[in-house]
């Protein structure tokens, strides 16, 4: 990869819990993200899949510094961001955005959207009073929402045009990067191909480079390059869309495939589920060794004990397991 845009290195984000009324002990750690490697180049969709839970959401904050990391490195266009300040961080924020399941919860209920998606473009400098309004409507149509509505407000949307009021603020500020926080999960089925279609296009005319979160392969399936699956806080597989969806190698990547169904009724009859035993566990104690151990139909006695590392098996296709050996 030529130089990426967005650089991760051993990225840990840990949250100490505590409990008690009074006393607030503290009652352990929880491993969000545990060990992340991952570079993003300039113009990719990086597709980032697993359960909730898994850290996928807290990895895609911790990269835009919403959330400090405990440890580790994000570098964006070459810029070590771990370790400024948050002052520091600030002028860079514009170039990197998020769009979030539920853009309103973000805005001002009482604000109208015309004046939420001009506010950005006035606080970094992007547009005068005077042609802030124009830049709102320009936006709107990109988007493909009615300019007519701008002066309504956030309650008088539905949720697929919310979707679209919440992408045409983070475009508002001109960003490079986006990190798209499932974006389309609580939307029905038949808006969620139509957003997901807008941020192809936007893709496409104003070379963006997304990290897409979601919970479900297939709906990272069309809009991603590649596409890395997360398990309890660290990247178990990462592969070209193409090979991961016609090759899996890792037990938990082919069981979330295994669970989708497929439109073709002849290979839907003859799909095959993978059933991984008992629930999640807990990432205030995850297990040691393999972190799918408990639930894997593979799992080895050293999968108990040594932890599986990233290696690529084929070119792009990385994977974390011991069915795979050790180079
Ligand atoms: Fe299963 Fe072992 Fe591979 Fe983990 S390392 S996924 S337990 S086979």
């Amino acid at each position: 990869m030529a130089e990426p845009l967005v650089s991760v290195r051993g990225l840990e984000v840990h949250f100490p819990i505590s409990g008690g009324l009074l006393s607030r002990r503290p009652l352990g750690v929880v491993h969000a993200v545990d060990g992340v490697d991952l570079d993003i180049a300039r113009g990719e969709t990086l597709g980032l899949v697993g359960e909730s839970g898994c850290g996928k959401s807290t990895l895609g904050r911790a990269i835009l510094q919403l959330v400090r990391p405990t440890s580790g490195e994000v570098r964006f266009d070459g810029q070590a961001l771990t370790g400024l300040s948050d002052e520091q961080v600030r002028p860079l924020r514009r170039r990197m955005q998020m769009v979030f399941q539920d853009p309103f919860s973000s805005l001002n209920p009482r604000m109208k959207v015309g004046d939420a998606i001009t506010e950005p473009m006035l606080a970094h400098g992007l547009a005068t009073r005077a042609d802030a309004r124009d830049k709102a409507v320009e936006l709107f149509r990109l988007v493909g929402l009615n300019p007519g509505m701008l002066d309504r407000y956030p309650h008088e949307f539905s949720g697929g045009q919310r979707q679209r009021v919440g992408v045409a603020r983070a475009l508002a500020v001109e960003p490079d990067f986006i990190v798209c926080d499932e974006p389309v999960s609580a939307l029905d089925v038949s808006i969620q191909a139509q957003i997901v279609n807008l941020f192809e296009e936007l893709r496409e005319r104003l070379g963006l480079t997304y990290v897409f979160v979601a919970h479900d392969l297939a709906v990272v399936r069309h809009l991603s390059d590649r596409v890395a699956v997360m398990y309890l806080g660290q990247i178990v597989e990462v592969a070209p869309k193409r090979e991961l969806y016609a090759a899996p190698l890792h037990p938990y990547t082919r069981a979330l495939l295994s669970a989708a169904p497929v439109p073709d009724r002849a290979v839907e009859a003859k799909r095959e589920r993978i059933l991984l035993q008992g629930e999640v566990p807990s990432p205030l104690n995850p297990p040691a060794g393999c972190r799918l151990h408990p639930r894997c139909p593979h799992a080895m006695p050293e999968c108990r004990v040594v932890t599986p590392r990233l290696r690529q098996r084929a070119d792009g296709h990385w994977v974390a397991c011991h069915l795979y050996g050790e180079d």
